[in-house]
């Protein structure tokens, strides 16, 4: 069960991916823990990972592929594995085609929860906080009692910056951009399957497992 799994931020890929773990029994491959864990180890590579993060710049390539190589010939990969934010480029994902081959294996699916942007604004924009005492609350998934009002104390509840709709909207932009030759990547090789992510969690889910349960060998 060799599985990418993809979609935009706020499409719910986290729930989705520690969902999946649990129920097959897989390790969930994360970029950002996979370089904690070989910063931690003190791996060759983990270091050379930790100079470049130190300096606020970006892990080159020939780094972070050479660190998922040797995350994917752990034993624990054995049965199977869930990357998540890796690859993020075709040659990125060229260059894990090329690490499977080597090990004998293939990516059988490239997961992609897919929310209308529209959605994905709305989910992502609907953060407010209290001005006074700084709870934080969401339109959509955690609304105060009272419109623009925090239930605790009846401060004023306000937007971050961040969560503007029009910066949450060119950021998505961004993520959509470079997401997309990643999908005619896996698209063309006939691993991509869209899942719809507008329903809710746990019928996602469902559509998730039966896809990888109608493929279970
Ligand atoms: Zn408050």
């Amino acid at each position: 069960m060799n599985i990418v799994l993809m979609g935009l931020p706020g499409a719910g890929k986290g729930t989705q991916a520690d969902k999946i773990v649990e129920k097959y029994a897989i390790p969930h491959i994360s970029t950002g823990d996979m370089f904690r864990a070989a910063i931690k180890d003190g791996t060759e590579l983990g270091l050379q990972a930790k100079s470049f993060m130190d300096q606020g710049a970006l892990v080159p390539d020939e780094v972070t592929i050479g660190i998922v190589r040797e995350r994917l010939a752990k034993p624990d990969c054995n049965t199977g594995f869930l990357l998540d934010g890796f690859p993020r480029t075709v040659p990125q994902a060229e260059a894990l085609d090329s690490i499977l081959t080597d090990l004998g294996k293939a990516i059988e699916h490239t997961l992609n929860i897919q929310v209308e942007k529209e959605e994905l604004i709305a989910r992502l924009s609907g953060r407010r906080i209290c001005k006074t005492c700084g709870t934080s609350y969401h339109l959509i998934f955690n609304p105060p009692t009272e419109e623009g009002k925090c239930d605790k104390d009846g401060g004023e509840l306000y937007t971050r910056a961040d969560d503007n709709p029009e910066t949450v909207a060119n950021r998505l932009e961004v993520n959509m951009n470079q997401a997309q030759p990643l999908l005619d990547f896996y698209e063309a090789k006939g691993v991509l399957t869209n899942i719809d992510g507008q329903q809710d969690i746990d019928k996602v889910f469902a559509d998730l497992d039966a896809l990888l349960q109608g493929s279970r060998s």
